[in-house]
């Protein structure tokens, strides 16, 4: 039994309010929450770090199955009431410990959002606390860890939002946000940009809804609302022993993006290329034009991004790419039930000294790589598939067919595999493909080693 997660993106329209978006009003509103909501978040911050020997005390209970008293760490719902009682002012606590009371620094803030800022601050010292004691231990002066940070995006809790998407028209879906105004708490309607992909996902049953994430950047807010799906898998070691396995097998690749191939009892059943569509030209142009702007502006200031659209619009070529090539896989996947997904360690594909915009570009092409291998894993097992990494020592080098070494002829479409033992020439990116069910069904090159004796 495992867990599969995906968060799905409601993004809030700030565009002009003529075309339907929020008003300055009401965009400025949702800063000042954030802001509070940071304020508030450093003060429990702060409180806790006054308090550290508590967030390591041992509580004593009586446990039923040994039938004795029993120490164990605070738990996170005790260091919430009692952060409460400390720094919350009521009428039976008029004053809480001296110098620690939210109620004047914070008037009226719900106190749903309270919890929710006193949760992230206990979690924030701890792993702080920890991460500090193991560095103490190592005796380095480097490696100390950072202090820890108010900045977040705030979780909203039932209580802090509604969503109105229910109408069929597209201008009156809504969602009702609690936040500050600058004066006061108030229930704002923010317009949304609500997709069918985010309608289709919100009502699929096997999906647990949790709380969503408010994210706000410099110029877009959006609420991420994160699902959770209970997955049931065989494990691998069972899955291998099956004689009529199918194993979908990926070589991922700068031109080919991927290369999948399907095998099911030593035969390749379905073959599936996802080029790129140019992509890489595409982003070698970018990059190009990138690279001679920061040599003609001299050295680029560190901290300081120019060129910044460009730089994203490139971004979002390899994410876009990334999560289309993912869903071609998870598909490929999901038609064999009971298949197992596998990968290659992913190595890097070296740029031998060329030009900085080659480097660059070499570089952005392998962490696709790695997102294409992110990604199809977490699509794949959201759909029960599991993945499994095999060794990828010489999937390019040895022939599919025979298993001797053969040799990669550059051509102008791409590279050509040929075996000179048995004759056999095919794509290179296939072969390597093939090759990696040989890696995990540890067939010739890749038999384990007989260990020596004597
Ligand atoms: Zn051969």
């Amino acid at each position: 039994m495992g867990q599969a997660t995906r968060t799905t993106k409601l993004p809030l329209d700030l565009g002009k309010r003529r075309d339907g978006g929020a008003n300055t009003g009401k965009r400025a509103a949702l800063a000042a929450t954030v802001e509070v909501l940071n304020a508030a978040r450093s003060f429990y911050i702060d409180f806790f770090l006054a308090h550290a020997e508590k967030l390591s005390e041992r509580v004593s209970y009586y446990s039923e199955k040994h039938l004795e008293l029993r120490t164990r760490a605070i738990s996170a719902n005790e260091l919430l009431t009692w952060a409460e009682a400390c720094t919350v002012e009521t009428k039976e606590h008029p004053h809480p410990s001296s110098g620690w009371t939210v109620t004047s620094r914070f008037p009226h803030l719900p106190f749903i959002y309270r919890r929710s800022v006193i949760k992230d601050a206990i979690g924030k010292v701890r792993s702080y606390l920890s991460n500090r004691a193991n560095w103490q231990k190592t005796g380095k002066r480097k490696g100390r860890p950072g202090w820890p940070g108010p900045a977040d995006h705030p979780t909203l809790y039932q209580g802090t939002y509604t969503l109105h998407l229910e109408s069929t028209e597209v201008t009156s879906r809504f969602v009702q946000l609690k936040v500050y105004d600058g004066k006061a708490w108030v229930w704002v309607k923010y317009p949304v940009r609500c997709s069918r992909y985010f309608e289709q996902r919100s009502h699929e049953q096997a999906w647990e809804h949790k709380s969503p994430i408010l994210v706000l950047s410099q110029h877009d807010a959006s609420l991420h609302f994160p699902q959770t799906k209970e997955i049931k898998a065989k494990k691998v070691m069972e899955s291998k022993q099956d004689p009529d396995l199918v194993t979908v097998a990926v070589d991922l690749n700068v031109r080919n993006l991927a290369v999948i191939t399907v095998r099911q009892h030593g035969r390749i059943l379905e073959t599936v290329f996802v080029t790129d569509h140019g992509l890489d030209a595409h982003r070698y142009r970018h990059l190009k034009y990138l690279a001679k702007k920061q040599w003609l502006s001299g050295k680029p200031v560190k901290g300081e991004h120019s060129n910044q659209q460009l730089w994203q619009h490139v971004d979002h070529l390899n994410e876009d790419a990334a999560h289309k090539t993912a869903r071609s896989i998870a598909n490929v996947c999901a038609k064999y039930p009971g298949c197992v997904l596998l990968f290659e360690r992913l190595r890097k594909i070296k740029a031998h000294g060329e030009s900085r915009s080659r480097r660059m570009n070499r570089k952005r092409a392998n962490q696709l790589r790695g997102k294409i291998n992110q990604y199809a894993k977490q699509k794949a097992y959201a759909g029960g598939t599991v993945t499994v990494e095999v060794n990828p020592h010489g999937t390019s080098q040895y022939c599919a067919r025979c298993g001797q070494k053969g040799k990669r002829i550059k051509l102008k479409w791409g590279k050509l595999f040929w075996c000179p033992h048995c004759g056999y020439e095919v794509n290179a990116d296939y072969n390597g493909s093939v090759n990696v069910h040989h890696s995990f069904f540890k067939q010739w090159h890749w038999q384990p080693r007989l260990k020596r004796s004597g």
